[in-house]
């Protein structure tokens, strides 16, 4: 018979004990917060399983709700040909690379996206990585040193930032899409570092709005800085064949120096990638950590983002419904006096509510009500600005979206009559 593990308990009286982990105050932070939801028994709307595939609906404990918080933005994920893609090279290929490119040898998979990506962007050449995060990370680590200078869209995502962080770059933020502002910090920094990177969002995960790519290039032209978009919500959602932030604005894609991007998105897969010249591609995959000492991306995730590039050009439509219903939740939206705050209306649509606690209440009714939609609270946005926030894709239909928009109005409304959330917790 199996012999009983002893679980160990740990050695007893030391003479210097490291901080527990429960003392630490990143710790009593969150669990404040999830006491709080407790308390007014919200429970934690965070990691609940679900059953079957992410996409525009899904079950949870049996329970068909309309989702909106899946970023299968053109309904990849249960794309019979992206899914027989990734069968295909697992019976192939296995199921992992094994080890680091640079390692275990490339597959034609990589080859395969990598030139597809770099067509998409019309673009010398492309790398991926494993993960989105990793790709901001590592490549604003590795491109830039402390006698550079970073300059951000205060709202840019957590993996650029601690990238920028890495590369001990001077890094100053303007604000919120505000071109002018950053021509002032252009203007008065001019000629005092070895680089200088501008890093900003084709559409900004949080808000939905879009990036001034025109402006912003015409400022590249006049101080010669690198231009990094990350088009993390961009990709098959913007432009009209969902090219992404240079076809929405008109922008030529070669006067952008990196377009970021990830595959765990609109090509319902997992990964991140670079595309531009071919030095910088050489560079990032001869210096780049988290290339370099990290393992590939697995092939059959390769094949599946390749396949859902494809797609996007041979079933356009799919940009089209993706597009109208971005544009359908919105007018909806505005026409009940919600608060959308800057968003345009396309994948992202973000709805203002005020505190945290208002917003987990008010996810918890949707969900009770069928809908499945996350809150963002604080410390993710400030005090006051929580939301709920609504990916939108090309699967859902008019009518879910028109019931999801009726009934969040109501449940908010409901809240705002009763003054929930407003300080009623301490925390
Ligand atoms: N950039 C942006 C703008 C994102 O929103 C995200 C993830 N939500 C990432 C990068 C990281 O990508 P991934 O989740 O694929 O690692």
């Amino acid at each position: 018979g199996a012999q009983r593990r002893q679980t160990r308990a740990p050695s007893p009286s030391v003479a210097h004990a490291a901080t527990a982990f429960s003392d630490l105050p990143e710790y009593k932070q969150i669990m404040a917060q999830e006491t709080a939801g407790e308390l007014l028994g919200i429970g934690n709307p965070f990691f609940r399983s679900h059953e079957g595939a992410a996409s525009a609906t899904t079950v949870v404990d049996g329970r068909s709700l309309i989702n909106f918080a899946s970023y299968d933005y053109l309904g990849f994920n249960r794309h019979p040909e992206v899914l027989r893609a990734s069968k295909d090279a697992i019976e192939r290929y296995g199921i992992s690379a094994s080890a680091s490119r640079v390692v275990a040898g490339e597959r034609p998979a990589h080859h395969e996206l990598e030139e597809k990506l770099a067509s998409f962007y019309e673009a010398e050449a492309a790398v991926v990585f494993v993960s989105g995060y990793l790709t901001n990370v590592t490549t604003i680590g590795t491109l830039l040193g402390p006698e550079d200078l970073i300059l951000h869209d205060e709202f840019i995502h957590n993996s650029a930032l601690v990238g920028a962080k890495l590369s001990g770059a001077h890094r100053r933020w303007f604000r919120h899409n505000d071109v002018a502002e950053l021509e002032k910090i252009l203007q008065s920094t001019e000629g005092r570092y070895r680089r200088v990177l501008v890093v900003v969002e084709g559409v900004y995960s949080m808000d939905g709005d879009i990036a001034d790519l025109p402006k912003l290039i015409e400022l590249k032209s006049r101080f010669g800085f690198w231009l990094m978009v990350d088009e993390a919500h961009a990709l098959g959602v913007i432009g009209k064949t969902g090219r992404g932030t240079s076809e929405h604005t008109g922008c030529n894609p070669r006067d952008v120096d990196i377009w970021m991007g990830t595959l765990s998105k609109t090509t319902a897969s997992c990964g991140g990638y670079i595309a531009g010249s071919k030095a910088l591609v050489t560079l990032l995959k001869g210096a780049a950590g988290g290339f370099v000492y990290s393992v590939g991306l697995a092939p059959a995730l390769a094949a599946s983002a390749r396949t859902a590039l494809e797609l996007i050009d041979r079933e356009p439509e799919r940009v089209a419904r993706m597009q109208s219903n971005g544009k359908l939740f919105f007018e909806l939206a505005r026409a009940r006096g919600l608060d959308t705050g800057v968003s345009v209306g396309c994948s992202v649509i973000p709805l203002i509510v005020g505190d945290s606690m208002r917003a987990a209440q008010l996810s918890n009714d949707l969900l009770a009500a069928g809908i499945n939609v996350m809150p963002i609270i604080h410390p993710a946005v400030p005090e006051g600005l929580a939301r709920l926030r609504f990916f939108i894709t090309s699967e859902h239909t008019p009518q879910q979206i028109e019931f999801t928009v009726a009934t969040t109005a109501e449940k908010l409304q409901a809240l705002v009559s009763r003054n929930f959330g407003v300080g009623s917790v301490d925390i």
